[in-house]
């Protein structure tokens, strides 16, 4: 077998699961041990600082520098306790992960010695020369500066040795260049409009928090395999390989018992991901084979994506350590399921009311109704703007692909829900209610709880579904930055909550109750957003009809969908939410379009190189095999019985010829489109030649790839094929 296979596969064979060692016996002992908590904030600042710290969360006020100070000493002591060396600014740029650049502690000191310091200006700020990062243009780099500056409501923590403080990370104008920036500018967004429609229902409500519980999901392959594929190295999936006979046909991989290696993999991630603070509570097998998902229990939105951050680099280091290599591509394998990322998103009021759950009587209800109607409302606005924010070059891949939502925007509400929604729809007739229909419809209001409770229906094909305390985003890909989502959804629904309040707030003016004017504009908006109401099967021929004919959008493009972000009335949103201000929306989507033109480069040249270096040199390898067999039998048999023996071989032999040329001309009219793309100065019009002329090539090419696996010689094939990437463990 070709010895790189060969070596690849002996190597997984002689692997032994990776012993892990526990801090102590119960999680709760370790728990948030590397993070400067609460607790740890209580022990190491005073109490002036612990309250500044903590008045900055709860209100988001500014620490001054004299607090900081404070909080930056007991922070330091707390961290050389814990045999930290080094601090870093820690921030979610633009590109695909995390950002730190560590430095030491150390300053001169007496006598050529040093000593360690940390002060306030060194926690607040930093001054990163950031002109490596994408800015989309913001910034040139003869004005590369960049600053990133402390976020307190996303605790530090300690990371290896270093002392690791999330923060922003912005332009020296003020341009946000990052995820966070405005990811706690949505947060605020939704946390005022939200806030401000409660007070219809509850004047003790001040604030109103989003809640995110991610799921993800990943891959693990045997680092031996993975080496031996140079796609999954440098594009994070396979862009070839032919289907396994058997995969995930049986569904025997999803919730079947966790290989020990896997599961002490997992184990030291939750070792590790605990003592940061990280909630991981569930692990499971997935439907693809070696295809895993772990979830936390939901948090405050901004921890928790600065958690499924810090976790996903830590996989990947954890990964290392038994063996694995981590993928959170979207697609790693064709015709297997991909990967995604649930967001599960609801909002929280300060007196401990979710706003996406339904209540005890039928005020709470209404509330709870109000914000499922708008919430549905800004999905049906906001489908295109919904989409831009998850679909990349990864995520088109899956979908649509059978497994994974698709590229139509709907929400599931269940029937309960729905049923509630059609009620109130018919129940308020000509803008006004009679006493009794008042009176039937609060009953039936109030009824929502135990239905809900009772019910367990559960729609996975929908990419936008209601699941009875929450709404769950299902078309996130497993290896986006949550945020990215995040900052789309909280805008629009704070930009629809805003809508709604203003027309509730006109009819109260006009005399009409409070009830009636609330019951009289969710009407209305029910009727608006009906279309994206689709409680049926999401996978189905069928649905992509009805959304056409709903008026639905469906788009598979990342060029085309990424537009939806420039769009007049979302670009005046995101301005009037002080969301992003129109330069910075403009660097964003450009850096988007810059990301996409990348990976579709990088994955043609990758699949150039190895057709031409790995897969035709074997191909004519096999093939003058079988001349050299063919070339023996003529000399061996006379004309007629060679006739007869040659014939089969002679079919063979033509059509390796057949895939290698298609191969070779493919490949070239593939790198002569690159070239042709890449010449083009506009960014979204290279994109486009990108997904257009050279994308299609990435399959085409693949196909006769995939034919020739399952022709040539096994002994010779130079790549692990997918039977021994999926099953090898
Ligand atoms: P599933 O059946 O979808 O896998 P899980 O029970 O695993 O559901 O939960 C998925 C995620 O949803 C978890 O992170 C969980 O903490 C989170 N979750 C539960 N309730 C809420 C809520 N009210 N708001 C946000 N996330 C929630
Ligand atoms: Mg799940």
């Amino acid at each position: 077998m070709a010895q790189f296979r060969l070596n690849a596969l002996t190597e997984v064979m002689n692997r032994k699961p990776v012993e892990v060692s526990r801090e102590a016996n119960l999680v709760s002992d370790y728990f948030g041990k590397l993070v400067f908590n609460q607790s740890k904030m209580k022990k190491y600042l005073s109490k002036e600082a612990y309250n500044a710290v903590m008045e900055a969360i709860e209100t988001g006020t500014t620490i001054n520098r004299k607090m900081a100070d404070q909080i930056a000493q007991g922070m330091k002591t707390w961290a050389l306790e814990n045999g930290a060396t080094h601090y870093t600014h820690w921030f979610h740029p633009l590109t695909d992960g995390t950002a730190e650049k560590h430095d030491a502690f150390i300053e001169h000191g007496d006598n050529g010695g040093v000593i360690e310091t940390f002060s306030g200006n060194m926690l607040a700020q930093q001054e990163p020369d950031a002109s490596s990062f994408p800015s989309g243009g913001i910034r040139q780099t003869f004005e590369a500066r960049g600053y990133t500056a402390w976020d307190p409501t996303s605790p530090a923590f300690i990371s290896e040795t270093t002392l690791t403080i999330p923060t922003i990370f912005i332009s020296y104008t003020g341009e946000a260049l990052d995820f966070k920036t405005p990811l706690l500018r949505a947060i605020a967004a939704a946390d005022k409009a939200a806030t401000a429609v409660c007070q219809y229902f509850d004047k003790d409500v001040l604030s109103v928090r989003t809640n995110l519980g991610w799921e993800q999901e990943y891959f693990l392959i045997d680092e031996a395999l993975y080496m031996a594929r140079p796609d999954l190295v440098l594009t994070g999936r396979t862009l070839m390989g032919h289907q396994s006979s058997k995969d995930q046909q049986l569904g025997d991989h999803y919730f079947s018992s966790i290989p020990t290696r896997v599961n002490r993999f997992m184990q030291d991630v939750e070792n590790e991901a605990h003592k940061l603070g990280i909630p991981i509570k569930n692990r499971h097998n997935e439907v693809a084979p070696n295809q895993y998902e772990l979830a936390p229990i939901y948090e405050e939105a901004n921890l928790a994506n600065d958690h499924n951050q810090l976790l996903m680099d830590i996989m990947h280091k954890i990964a290392r350590r038994h063996h694995f290599r981590i993928l959170f591509h979207e697609k790693p394998f064709k015709g297997i399921n991909g990967s995604g990322k649930h967001n599960n998103w609801s909002l929280q009021t300060n007196t401990g009311v979710n706003l996406c759950s339904p209540g005890k009587n039928p005020k709470s209800n209404l509330q709870f109704l109000t914000f499922v109607v708008n919430t549905l409302k800004a999905v049906y606005d906001g489908q295109d703007l919904l989409r831009a924010s998850i679909l990349t070059a990864g995520n088109t891949h899956r979908l649509g692909a059978n497994e994974a939502p698709p590229s139509i925007l709907s929400v599931f509400l269940g029937t309960e829900v729905s049923n509630m929604l059609d009620l109130m729809e018919q129940a308020v007739v000509d803008r006004k209610m009679t006493p009794d229909e008042k009176t039937a419809l609060k009953l039936n209001i109030g009824r929502i709880p135990e239905i809900i409770l009772d019910s367990t229906d559960r729609n996975r094909t929908s990419p936008f579904a209601f699941t009875g305390n929450r709404f769950e985003f299902r078309a996130v890909g497993s290896s986006a930055n949550n945020a990215s989502a995040l900052i789309v959804l909280n805008a629009l629904v704070a930009y629809q909550l805003q809508k709604f309040q203003k027309a509730v707030d006109a009819l109260i003016e006009k005399n009409v109750k409070k009830d009636e004017a609330i019951f009289q504009v969710l009407k209305e908006l029910i009727i608006q957003s009906k279309p994206i109401r689709f409680n049926g099967d999401g996978y189905s021929e069928e649905w992509v009809k009805e959304a056409k004919k709903r008026g639905l959008t469906n788009i598979t493009s990342v060029p085309e969908s990424l537009s939806a972000y420039l769009r007049p009335e979302f670009k005046k949103m995101f301005k009037d939410l002080e969301i992003f201000s129109e330069a910075e929306l403009k660097g964003r989507v450009e850096v988007e379009y810059e990301k996409f033109i990348m990976k579709i480069q990088i994955e043609s040249r990758v699949l150039a190189d190895l057709a031409i270096n790995h897969i035709v040199p074997v191909a004519i390898e096999y093939q003058t095999m079988l001349l050299e067999n063919v070339r023996n039998l003529k000399e061996v048999f006379d004309a007629e019985e060679y006739k007869k023996l040659a014939g089969a071989r002679l079919e063979l032999i033509k059509t390796i010829n057949e895939h290698i040329s298609a191969i070779k001309a493919k490949r070239e009219a593939m790198i002569e489109e690159r070239k042709k793309s890449n010449v083009i100065s506009d960014v979204v019009k290279r994109a486009v030649a990108y997904d257009k002329n050279v994308k299609p090539y990435l399959e085409e090419i693949r196909e006769h790839i995939d034919k020739l696996e399952l022709i040539v010689d096994n002994e010779k094939w130079p790549l692990p094929k997918y039977r021994e990437l999926l099953f090898t463990r």
